[in-house]
């Protein structure tokens, strides 16, 4: 069956479908970046709290500044808007359509979107443009001289990033005499609504600076942590849906079971009843996300790099291998977990044995070469910090050296077995002459300031890191993982 409002009755009865109308519902929330994880995660609660009568008028507006997202714009509107979304575990798969979204702005229309955003149901702006997004440097510091941020500065009445866009939606609400959107950033960076805050005035400093105290007095930035392994949709996810559950859907989403969403109450035009379908409130979520970044997602990098030069498709299959899972275990025993400072109520090893089963989980269906994705943005945030406290506090580094060897490695554009590699970072282009430098002169990937920051010079680290690398290329991954685990 094709998914649509009209086809919904005839779905298979396996398949969960809403218990509300469209009519029932009405916008509240507007969201940039509608890809698979928010689907999978935001949408997905506001359904639950949807089927139970609640918060019906906090529905979801699509928003993207891309012109690129004009083809999944046309998908989800063949279909009403509806998301097919396939909840796996090990065992067991759940299919349900998601009603919670009401309309998508056209791509890229900036005027139409700034209009939008400035009409008083919006009173939630959130954001999932992923940790490239948001024009921060080395430091975590906004970046100004980002020729986008240059442009939208010069002519922020016609902007072309998220930014400018909600800048000027902001503007276009305090000139109507309406309260500004709360700003709700779910993207994985540490302090997601101080980072989110500090570019958005960042910007607004550059051509008004009146009007950028007037944001960082008035608009409120919840910090959320968020986790939900959710892969990218392809051919394989579409041919199971309609195979297993027989619901056409042009654009599903595949995820795993799990979910989590930890958040500050800071909503000040409130928000959507999200308590009541597992979101946890909490006044500080800093040592949540922190957990998350490091023992999560760092584990994400930690299995990619060996996995993508052993040649590995898919998740799982590396955490059957027992060298990349025994490697996960040591690095996460031995040199994250320990980083971590205590987080409420939580066993930061349980919390490490429930992830090493999620990434087992063989239904997921989700790809290595997906974790290795954006490490020039994501090893600065998921395992540089552990490394600089590792080192500030004389801990082992051994398993973050090889760790950043393995990127390195991996970066050099070609596997193990020489196959070689499609371009997988927005830098792929600087980062790969940097790699086969290395494989002479292994310090001059650790002069990338952007990346290592001060770190680059710390001898121990230097030392740790050329070693590695030096063995991967000459034993291979296989080889260096077993001189890892024998070591120590
Ligand atoms: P995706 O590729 O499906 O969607 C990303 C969306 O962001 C797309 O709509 C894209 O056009 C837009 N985008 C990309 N760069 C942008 C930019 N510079 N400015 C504005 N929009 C931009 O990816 P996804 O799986 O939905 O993941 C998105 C983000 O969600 C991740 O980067 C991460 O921060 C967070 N997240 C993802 C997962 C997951 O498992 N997929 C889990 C937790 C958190």
């Amino acid at each position: 069956v094709k998914l649509s409002l009209s086809t919904l009755d005839a779905l298979p009865g396996e398949v969960s479908r809403p218990a509300y109308a469209r009519a029932d519902l009405s916008a509240g929330i507007l969201h940039f970046g509608v890809g698979n994880f928010h689907r999978a995660h935001q949408a997905m609660y506001l359904d639950r709290l949807f089927n139970a009568g609640q918060s019906r008028d906090w529905a979801i507006v699509g928003a993207g500044v891309f012109a690129g997202e004009q083809k999944g714009r046309a998908v989800l509107q063949e279909q009403d808007w509806l998301t097919t979304l396939v909840e796996q575990e090990a065992d067991a798969s759940e299919a349900r359509v998601i009603g919670s979204m009401v309309e998508f702005v056209e791509p890229a229309d900036s005027a139409a979107i700034i209009a939008r955003m400035a009409e008083p149901d919006i009173r939630i702006v959130s954001l999932t443009i992923t940790e490239g997004g948001y024009f921060l440097d080395s430091d975590d510091n906004f970046d100004p001289t980002h020729p986008d941020i240059a442009a939208d500065a010069a002519t922020p009445e016609q902007p072309k990033t998220v930014f400018g866009m909600i800048l000027a939606g902001l503007r276009a609400r305090r000139d109507k005499g309406l309260a500004p959107f709360t700003v709700m950033c779910c993207d994985n960076i540490p302090h997601n609504g101080a980072v989110t805050r500090r570019t958005l005035t960042g910007l607004a400093r550059l051509s008004d600076a009146a009007f950028a105290q007037w944001v960082e007095e008035n608009v409120a930035f919840p910090n959320g942590m968020v986790d939900r392994i959710t892969p990218g949709t392809g051919d394989r996810e579409r041919r199971i849906l309609a195979e297993d559950f027989g619901v056409e859907d042009g654009w599903p989403v595949f995820c795993e079971g799990f979910v989590q969403w930890v958040l500050e109450d800071d909503f000040p035009l409130g928000r959507p009843a999200f308590e009541e379908v597992g979101v946890q409130f909490v006044p500080d979520v800093a040592p949540f996300e922190l957990m998350k970044l490091r023992i999560l997602n760092g584990g994400h990098a930690t299995i990619a790099y060996p996995g993508g030069l052993m040649d590995i498709h898919f998740v799982h299959e590396a955490m059957e291998n027992d060298l990349i899972r025994a490697f996960l275990r040591k690095l996460e025993e031995e040199e994250i977990i320990p980083m971590v400072p205590p987080v409420p109520d939580t066993d930061l090893h349980e919390y490490f044995d429930l992830i090493e089963t999620r990434f087992s989980n063989p239904k997921i269906g989700d790809t290595i070469r997906r974790l290795c994705l954006d490490g020039s943005n994501r090893q600065p945030k998921f395992i540089v910090p552990t490394l600089r406290d590792a080192l500030k506090q004389g801990g082992s580094i051994e398993g973050l050296a090889l760790e950043s060897a393995l990127w390195c490695r991996y970066c050099a554009g070609t596997t193990d077995s020489g196959a070689e590699i499609a371009p997988n970072d927005p830098a792929w282009d600087r980062l790969v002459p940097w790699a086969l430098e290395a494989k002479e002169r292994p310090e001059a990937w650790l002069e990338m300031k952007g990346i290592y920051g001060e770190l680059g010079a710390d001898p121990r680290f230097a030392e740790a890191f050329a070693r590695w690398l030096r063995h991967l290329w000459a034993e291979g991954t296989e080889a260096t993982l077993r001189a890892y685990l024998g070591s120590g």
